[in-house]
């Protein structure tokens, strides 16, 4: 039996590498050691159910206590990992002890970027979200009337947008560059999905950045806006993004560029360790990338597993994520890294719509808002490589299967 797998880090890609080992019915011991609290969880519904108080944390878990136990995979929580010694291939703890690793997996995830204590950020009402404690803290404070100011138009501020406003809070989203979501989406997304938070009554402020926070007696009170605005706030989400958490791996002398680099089989520099997940940096086309979803997490750690159960395939990622917003739902299958074109095709009933993007002659990604069956073909399509004919994916006329066909 191969020896121990010290996994750093109890997140989604943790979980997913330990039960797909076991599933593999590798019986190497495991031992997963995480910073927070609680067992491993998913994250997306953070900034969703989980915020608006209708999804209780018990359905959040991934499996339950008994089941790491049952499946020889010691888990051990509020511990998190101090220093990786890979010259005696240990972990070092913060108590000073240490675990031997024939194999090492670094998960450790991202850490949201906040604002300078400077400008506020270090101001009470403030708040990232990438955790429970971090949910648990905000949801709180999302009170009816309550004037929340959201830093930053990307997916998660978004989300939180869309509770808020379920709850009745009173909502700004400002975004410094010139349209919410220009990070990860094409115009025409940006444009259905400003519309359709407009219509649920919030403010959005685009090419508006944060000047400063304003506090009395250490709370947040106000913001001063770029354009010499300064408007009321009870409270604040920033969300301008992750920087990988890295710092272990670095310090190790391990190859970090804005994230762990891994080649395609999920190997660090070192081979006795691979890094998955939002922690970690690959090749893609040429780029190196980081991709920050479920998707990434799971079929990333699930690859790395196969490959220590003996197999020998690259992860090759293939990816997809969605994001819930009000009743409204958007599908994303494929990667728009340098687009040039982009395609709208309306759907077939009202607020659904798909937006397909080029590169060159190649289709490479679709966004699908509340339209199922356009992300499904896409997806299909990215798996079969296709051609797509953009005047057919133009003209909602054509039935998307004959694509397929
Ligand atoms: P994580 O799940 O973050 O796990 C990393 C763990 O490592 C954390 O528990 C951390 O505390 C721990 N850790 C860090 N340092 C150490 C250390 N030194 N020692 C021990 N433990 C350590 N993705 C989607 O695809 N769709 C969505 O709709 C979506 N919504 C999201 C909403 C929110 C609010 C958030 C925060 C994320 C969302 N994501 C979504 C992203 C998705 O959750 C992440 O991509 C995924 O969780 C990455 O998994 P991971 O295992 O790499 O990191």
């Amino acid at each position: 039996m191969a020896g121990r797998l010290v996994i750093v880090g109890a997140g989604q890609a943790a979980f997913a590498l330990a039960a797909k080992l076991r599933m593999l019915k590798d019986e190497r011991p495991i031992t997963m050691l995480g910073t927070e609290p609680v067992l491993p969880y998913q994250r997306p519904p953070l900034s969703k159910k989980y915020l608006l108080g209708e999804m209780s944390f018990d359905r959040l878990l991934f499996r339950p206590e008994a089941w790491y136990g049952e499946n020889g995979v010691e888990i051990r929580l509020s511990t998190p990992v101090e220093a990786i010694e890979r010259k005696t291939r240990s972990v070092r703890l913060f108590d000073g002890s240490a675990i031997d690793y024939e194999t090492l997996a670094i998960a450790t995830g991202a850490t949201p970027r906040r604002l300078p204590a400077a400008i506020g950020g270090d101001l009470e009402g403030v708040f990232t979200v990438r955790d429970k404690a971090d949910a648990d803290r905000l949801a709180i404070e999302m009170k009816p009337g309550h004037r929340l100011l959201i830093v930053g138009g990307g997916y998660i501020g978004l989300e939180a947008a869309a509770v808020a406003r379920k709850l009745g809070l009173d909502v700004t989203v400002i975004e410094m560059a010139d349209r919410i979501l220009s990070r990860v989406a094409a115009r025409e997304t940006a444009d259905a999905i400003r519309a359709i938070h407009q219509a649920e009554g919030v403010r959005i402020l685009e090419k508006t950045g944060l000047t400063r926070l304003i506090g009395e007696d250490g709370r947040v009170k106000a913001a001063e806006l770029s354009d010499g605005d300064v408007i009321d706030a009870d409270m604040v989400i920033v969300g301008i993004g992750v920087t990988p958490n890295d710092q272990l791996a670095a310090d190790a002398g391990l190859e970090v560029q804005n994230g762990i680099v891994v080649d395609a089989f999920g190997r660090t520099t070192d081979p006795a360790i691979f890094a998955m997940g939002d922690c970690a940096v690959q090749e893609w086309r040429g780029q190196k990338v980081r991709l920050e979803s479920v998707q990434n997490a799971v079929d990333q750690a699930e690859a790395i597993a196969a490959i220590l159960a003996g197999g020998a395939d690259p992860y090759r990622p293939k990816p997809w994520f969605w994001s819930d917003q009000y009743d409204v739902k958007l599908q994303i299958a494929g990667f728009n890294l340098g687009y040039d074109q982009t395609v709208l095709r309306p759907g077939n009933r009202e607020g659904s719509l798909s937006i397909w993007y080029f590169r060159g002659n190649e289709f490479i990604a679709v966004d699908a808002i509340n339209d199922a069956k356009a992300y499904v073909t896409g997806k299909k399509l990215l798996e079969m490589g296709r051609p797509v004919d953009r005047a057919a994916v133009a003209d909602p006329a054509v039935d998307l299967k004959s694509l397929i066909a």
